[in-house]
């Protein structure tokens, strides 16, 4: 049954016509432009900008270098050296992301077991210098210490859907 309304719906191109009523609706309203950067749209919790590296409370990285983010990242953009620690932990040593290749898929933040790696909600950088373009470990887990409690949010906002 179902088939046979979707086929009727393919014949008479209604979604087609419905397309176009809402265009046609939207024709004659005032017209609007945000003024960006004064004004901004609101942003989704899942909003993929800027990565930064997460600590948890004590102040411990959270990365393991497990290595699955350089593994699934389909650009190619992250490039992670480990060794283990003291205390027989492993923790990487050089954790850096080319921002020129990444396609801020967020693959890297779905593949990371302990929430470590994320995508944050800035999106207004840029750089001066050649070579600015990759993110190092430093400057991922600065990110991170400085905006920990707006990413926290927006992760328990989102977790419903996850
Ligand atoms: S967002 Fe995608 S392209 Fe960018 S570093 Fe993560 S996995 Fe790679
Ligand atoms: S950021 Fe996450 S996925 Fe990437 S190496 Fe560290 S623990 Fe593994």
């Amino acid at each position: 049954m179902t088939r046979i309304v979707s086929y009727f719906k393919s014949l008479l191109l209604i979604e087609l016509a419905q397309g176009l009523f809402l265009t046609g609706k939207y024709l004659f309203r005032p017209k609007y432009t945000v003024m960006y950067p004064v004004e901004k749209l609101p942003q989704s919790p899942r909003f993929r900008g800027l990565h930064a590296l997460r600590r948890y409370a004590n102040g411990e990285e959270r990365c393991i270098a497990c290595k699955l983010c350089e593994a699934v990242c389909p650009a190619l953009a992250i490039t992670i050296d480990s060794e283990q620690r003291a205390d027989g932990t492993r923790r990487t040593t050089r954790y850096d992301i080319d921002l020129f290749k990444c396609i801020f898929c967020g693959f890297c933040e779905e593949s990371c077991p302990v929430d470590s790696i994320v995508e944050t909600h800035i999106h207004e950088y840029h750089f001066d210098k050649r070579g600015q373009n990759i993110a190092t470990k430093p400057q991922l887990l600065a990110i991170g210490d400085r905006f920990e409690a707006e990413i926290a949010a927006r992760r328990a906002a989102d977790a419903p859907y996850r």
